[in-house]
């Protein structure tokens, strides 16, 4: 099965893409963290990429589109893929398609994760993640089961993403509405879109999603 999570940052496709993966056992693809590895390591992806993401704005096409080609190309991925991040233009959304249609492969589902801006904000300045082992926090709505300690790995020391500051996040939510939001037509236009209610709690969200799967 190969599906994509489409939503604006905030809306949970990450938290919603990572319970699939756990669930279904597919892989989940996440070009944000593919990108905040690159840049941790210090690679020439990294460094090009580095200013980009911290403007909040969108990484050039042919970039994201060959790192996604290289990914999907690995043995893993035939067992079936989670997109969380791209496409994220129609550009990337075409590429993918010939991508896909190369392999003989279908997209199975577009879930829309939908989410009013205004709370995208709060949920966005709360969110932090293990140092360690990147599992995802937030402030109100997922503590750590013990204060201070990853429930994943144990880890005491968490992270909050520079670009989940309050002025980089008003130009990502622009980036989304201007650059993104194309592919909810795009996507319907081709009978594979799926709405669920973001705005839910994570395991009101998650049943929504295995709603829609059920019956694509
Ligand atoms: P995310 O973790 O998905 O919110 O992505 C963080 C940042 O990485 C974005 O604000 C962009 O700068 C960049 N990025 C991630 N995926 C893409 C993509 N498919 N196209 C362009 N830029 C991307």
């Amino acid at each position: 099965m190969n599906l994509i999570l489409l939503g604006p940052p905030g809306a949970g496709k990450g938290t919603q893409a990572q319970l699939l993966k756990d669930r279904r056992g597919l892989v989940q693809l996440s070009t944000g963290d593919m990108l905040r590895a690159a840049v941790a390591s210090g690679s020439e992806l990294g460094k090009t990429v580095k200013s980009i993401m911290a403007s909040g704005g969108l990484v050039p096409d042919e970039t994201m589109i060959n790192l996604i080609a290289d990914r999907i190309a690995q043995p893993d991925c035939a067992k079936g893929f989670i997109l969380d991040g791209f496409p994220r233009t129609t550009r990337q959304a075409e590429a993918l398609d010939a991508m896909l249609a190369a392999k003989g492969l279908k997209l199975d589902g577009v879930i829309e994760l939908k989410v009013d801006d205004a709370a995208l904000v709060e949920r966005i300045s709360g969110r932090y993640s293990c140092a360690k082992c990147g599992a995802g926090y937030h402030d109100s709505y997922k503590k750590p089961k013990k204060a201070g300690i990853c429930d994943s790995c144990g880890a005491e020391q968490f992270t909050r993403r520079e670009d989940d500051k309050a002025e980089v996040v008003a130009s990502r939510l622009e980036a989304y509405h201007r650059q993104t939001a194309p592919l909810l037509p795009y996507y319907k236009a081709r009978g594979v879109l799926r709405t669920v209610d973001g705005m839910a709690g994570i395991d009101e969200v998650q049943g929504q999603i295995e709603k829609v799967l059920a019956g694509a």
